[in-house]
């Protein structure tokens, strides 16, 4: 099959609109993606004609409604190679997962003086939750460093892994640098050593085929509006070993199976972990969002994100003022840079007006600006639906805006 980056673009009503009288030119897509028509049809007509609350229902409405959010995990779980539906949580989002598997694993399996190790180039969302199970236990947060390419130091790896590492949790592509990095054999690793690993795909499920059985991840994470559905709501995927064993992170509605005053049983899985009304019709839409993308197929998005990455990195490259952040390889759609003198928002704001949108400032990855020394980058992220002729545009903005500067 031929890759026809125009036709996908014309699934994307948004990408033909303008702003400031300029053609829209969308490189933030590591933020949040653009919807297909599909996705968007999907959930008006749902709210239209099929909408009621699932579960527990017996009239007809809720009955289709039911099907149709439990096939959605199904084609979830198709989508990952995850080996059961019940290993499939329905969450709001990448955060709401990380701080559901912080809370539960903490709970049950975290005390005073253990560790849980992470990476120096994370997202805030797979920081913050730790250090704070890490102070409601008087546990350790350990940290595995990059190089300043953006490289994981794994040599690292057999140093900073102790007996008392309860978990190991890495981004799986970095949001900040694009560094792919090599979950698998840091998985190895602590399997080696009876260490569960939790990885954030929030940035790699869009960009690359993903089979967690493959990759024998514990847990896997990821954000529905980031791989081109809609937003609050996301997959928490975890083993069903692991599932089975760890507490609810919530409590209410749909998650219990008898409640009297004195106590409260659970409900099996999935349910257990998808207290009070989940959010349906968003389960639905992503799963009409993967179908979407599987249909263009993953190895061929892959492959032309590439082509995109190459060709925005060699021109940029050609600029001596542009200083480019995250050289390693493997890397997947991200540029990250800053202009010489030049503040990133200040170029941010310039690159707007022209009808291009990037996002500047430290991307929820604090630590990795502090790695840098630096306040901030400008960050190009790229889609499906981007072109060479977009990257055209976007080196024809910093050459613009370096000439305003100077
Ligand atoms: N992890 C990574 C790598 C991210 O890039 C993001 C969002 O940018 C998140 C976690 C948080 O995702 P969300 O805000 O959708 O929960």
């Amino acid at each position: 099959m031929k890759y026809n980056v125009n036709a996908i673009r014309n699934d994307f009503p948004i990408l033909h609109r303008e702003v400031y009288n300029k053609p829209l030119i969308y490189l933030d897509n590591g933020a949040t993606t653009q919807k297909p028509l599909r996705v968007i049809n999907c959930i008006r007509d749902f709210q239209r004609f099929r909408n009621s609350s699932i579960h527990r229902g017996v009239h007809y409405l809720s009955e289709q409604a039911t099907g149709e959010f439990e096939n959605a995990r199904k084609t979830v779980q198709q989508f990952i190679h995850a080996l059961h539906p019940h290993e499939i949580i329905f969450t709001p989002g990448t955060t709401a997962s990380i701080n559901g598997i912080a809370f539960s694993f903490g709970e049950k399996y975290v005390k005073a003086g253990d560790e849980i190790l992470i990476t120096e180039m994370e997202h805030h969302a797979n920081i913050v939750p730790w250090q704070m199970l890490c102070e409601r236990k008087k546990a350790v947060l350990k940290v595995i460093p990059f190089s300043d390419e953006g490289k994981l130091k794994l040599d690292e790896l057999d140093r900073l892994i102790t007996p008392k590492t309860r978990l190991i949790t890495v981004i799986h592509v970095s949001n900040t640098l694009g560094t792919v990095n090599p979950v698998e054999e840091i998985i190895r690793k602590a399997h080696a050593s009876d260490i569960p690993v939790l990885v954030d795909g929030a940035q790699s499920v869009q960009h690359t085929p993903i089979d967690v059985q493959k990759m024998d991840c514990d847990f896997f994470v990821f954000s529905g509006h980031k791989v081109y559905g809609p937003t609050g709501i996301g997959i928490l995927y975890g083993k069903e070993k692991w599932l089975e064993e760890l507490p609810p992170f919530q409590g209410g509605g749909e998650m219990v199976d008898v409640v009297t005053m004195e106590k409260t049983t659970y409900n099996g899985l999935p349910f257990k972990f998808e207290a009070g009304t989940p959010n349906y019709i968003g389960a639905i839409a992503l799963a009409e969002a993967l179908q979407y993308i599987s249909g263009l197929g993953l190895d061929h998005i892959a492959a032309y994100e590439q082509e995109l990455l190459d060709y925005g990195i060699s021109k940029l490259s050609e600029l001596e003022y542009v200083k480019l952040y995250g050289t390693t390889r493997p890397k997947s759609a991200v540029i990250s840079f800053n202009l010489d003198g030049i503040h990133p928002y200040d170029a941010g704001m310039i690159m707007d007006k022209m009808g291009i949108a990037v996002r500047t400032g430290t991307h929820c990855a604090q630590p990795v600006m502090q790695h840098y020394g630096i306040s901030g980058t400008i960050r190009a992220s790229l889609a499906l639906y981007n072109t060479c002729e977009e990257l055209d545009a976007l080196v024809d903005s910093v050459k613009k805006v370096k000439t305003m500067f100077s």
